[in-house]
């Protein structure tokens, strides 16, 4: 499969159209930003280390019944994909407090929640990715009330599946961030990607930080986090 013209660019992936209408190559890259934008820099290996955790991590959620945009990894940074409209949203669950929950309502980080705190964010670096709820979703026409269930069902099985995938692994899943896309044929499928840039990571030993929280927050480390985390989900 040949990648043809680029039709999108983000800040961590490109996509590529390919001759298949229902395929797109998306390449993975180093590039790291923080805070909307305002922190830009580069992690050596990410694009690798992203691409294969995000297959292993595809893989075992189709295994499970849910269904991923992933077709196969096609090299260290391309991975093959079925072609999406993206929901212009982040789907945020959160199974402890850290990151603007905390600063947002003063929550301590590190709080568990008894059950998985569900959040939209629309998807527009304009506005800063706000958070909404599903009355705006549905006002603003980003996806209807039965995709929004379908949605909020399809995350919460996720979230079961990764909790589980990760505590095999010494990792605690403390929050992550999805994407979902619909097909031309209009199925909702998982999008996007499951990484330590989408993720947070705590080692259940050490408590130590094993995602973009060391970029974010200038811990150091950060190449060697992203491989130890690698390590773990292809062990
Ligand atoms: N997240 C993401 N992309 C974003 C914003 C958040 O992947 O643009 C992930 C983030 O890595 C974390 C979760 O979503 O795992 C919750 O992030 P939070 O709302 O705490 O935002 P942050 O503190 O990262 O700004």
């Amino acid at each position: 499969m040949k990648k043809l013209d680029m039709i999108y660019e983000g800040k961590a992936k490109k996509v590529y159209r390919t001759e298949d209408t229902d395929l797109f190559i998306i390449e993975y890259k180093d590039d790291a930003t923080a805070g909307n934008g305002a922190k830009k820099g580069t992690i050596v290996g990410k694009g690798v280390i992203n691409n294969k955790m995000t297959t292993t991590i595809f893989k075992m959620l189709e295994e499970q019944g849910v269904a991923t945009h992933l077709v196969k990894r096609l090299s260290d940074t391309e991975q093959l994909v079925k072609a999406v409209t993206i929901f212009p949203l982040e789907v945020i669950i959160r199974n402890t407090a850290a990151g603007s929950i905390t600063k947002r309502l003063g929550i301590q980080e590190g709080t568990k929640f008894e059950t998985p705190i569900f959040e939209f964010c629309y998807k527009n670096d304009e506005y800063g990715d706000p958070l909404i709820n599903d009355d705006h979703v549905v006002a603003m026409k980003l996806a209807t009330r039965e995709e929004i269930a379908t949605i909020r069902e399809m995350t919460l099985r996720i979230n079961e599946l990764l909790i589980e995938f990760f505590k095999e692994r010494g990792i605690q899943l403390v929050d992550f961030k999805v994407e979902f896309g619909k097909t031309a044929a209009g199925e909702i499928i998982l999008a996007d990607e499951i990484s330590p840039d989408t993720c947070r990571f705590w080692d259940i030993q050490t408590g130590a930080k094993l995602d973009k929280d060391r970029f974010r927050q200038d811990l150091g480390n950060i190449e060697e986090a992203y491989q130890e985390m690698l390590k773990r989900v292809d062990q």
